[in-house]
């Protein structure tokens, strides 16, 4: 591929425009930093129909660097059990929950400004805002190490608009590049995500096509089924762009079960393509026979508001859990980092 001549020098580079991506880009830009980040997808992600529950450092991150003044979260207050269809106190936990898009979309407006269905408002004004790039569609080719003494990093990077490759220089790359990450598999290769023997059968239902028991069971709680050897959680997340209207928003449901590695073939074909899928299958691609056989297990195993759920979802997907962590998330002395899922990856539980 033809590589242009000129070689660009300046910001700090960050890999990887998701959550790790833009919250270090944001942290590093009030400090007075100029901030390129550079994001293989596009500017509007996909949502995951994964709802992300914030812990004490997100809304640490939050308080010093939100720029809007609007709710994005869900707040549920106690995590509940059903036990014989009725619900019982688990522990009361205030837990506040949003949705990856929604999650994208806030943190994205705070690093930019970037306007979306999500925020169609600017954000509260910041004056370093310009300092910062969001340079969706570039990719991450390879990372090669210039200079002798005083060295530099040379990043390769395809546009993949133009298909065009560019050399850029830098003096720090942030690798924010995710569970799959380029940068870690370059540096510290070896570390490779390990199944933990359960995957994740997923799915959101719109609030407004449940029953008015299972909402009312449900509003305000992230409720959860224990068996021998399998669980499932459910709680709410916003709905479309963000909203947190009752009526407007999704049941967030996930199934734990245990399943072999053989299995992992059958069940992780993509019902579409044929191809076998390593980490999720995606909504729309989950093999008709696959599903309905997991239907048929949940008119056995589950009962009340979690088979109502799991009945009423048309688009599931499926997940397998993996794990691993990197050994080393610093590298070329201190001019390469790693942060977030590119580190490594824990086990919902
Ligand atoms: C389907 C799904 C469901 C999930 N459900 C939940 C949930 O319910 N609750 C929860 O807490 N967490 C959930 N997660 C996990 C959560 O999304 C991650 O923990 C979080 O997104 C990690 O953020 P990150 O920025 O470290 O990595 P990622 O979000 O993985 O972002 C990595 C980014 O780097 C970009 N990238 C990768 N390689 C390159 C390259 N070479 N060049 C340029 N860019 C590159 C990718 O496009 C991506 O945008 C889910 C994840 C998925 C995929």
């Amino acid at each position: 591929m033809p590589r242009e001549a000129q070689v660009r020098a300046g910001p700090l580079n960050v890999v990887g425009g998701s959550f790790a991506g833009l919250m270090c880009g944001i942290a590093l830009r009030e400090l007075g930093h100029r901030v390129r980040i550079l994001e293989k997808d596009e500017d509007e992600r996909q949502s995951h129909m994964a709802g992300v529950c914030l812990g004490l450092d997100a809304k640490q991150f939050l308080s010093r660097y939100d720029r809007h003044t609007t709710s994005f979260t869900h707040t549920t207050t106690r995590i509940q059990v059903l036990k014989n269809d009725k619900t019982q106190m688990f522990f009361e936990v205030r837990r506040d929950i949003t949705s990856w898009d929604t999650f994208y979309f806030r943190l994205r407006s705070c690093f930019d400004g970037y306007i979306s269905s999500h925020n169609l408002s600017p954000p509260i004004k910041c004056e370093n805002m310009e300092l910062c790039s969001y340079e969706s569609r570039k990719e991450l080719l390879d990372i090669e190490r210039v200079g002798g003494e005083d060295f530099g990093l040379e990043l390769t990077v395809l546009n993949r608009e133009t298909n065009v490759t560019e050399a850029i220089r830098a003096d720090l790359v942030i690798g924010a590049d995710g569970p799959s990450s380029f940068i870690r598999a370059k540096y510290s290769p070896g570390t490779e995500r390990q199944y933990v023997g359960y995957v994740a059968w997923r799915g959101t239902v719109p609030e407004n096509e449940l029953s008015t028991a299972t909402r009312e069971t449900c509003n305000s709680s992230a409720t959860v089924v224990r068996f021998h050897r399998h669980h499932c959680i459910m709680y709410m997340i916003p709905g479309a762009n963000g909203s947190l209207k009752q009526g407007e928003r999704l049941m967030n449901f996930l199934w734990y079960t245990n399943e072999s590695a053989e299995s992992l073939t059958e069940i992780m074909m993509d019902g579409v393509t044929g191809h076998v899928h390593h980490n999720i299958v995606p909504a729309g691609h989950v093999r008709k026979d696959v599903w309905a056989e997991r239907l048929q297990r949940a008119k056995v195993d589950l009962s009340g508001p979690f088979l109502e759920v799991v009945l009423k979802i048309k688009r599931p997907f499926i997940q397998v859990i993996t794990e691993f962590c990197s050994s080393k998330a610093v590298f070329e002395e201190g001019r390469v980092l790693l942060v977030g899922d590119s580190v490594s990856l824990i086990r919902p539980q």
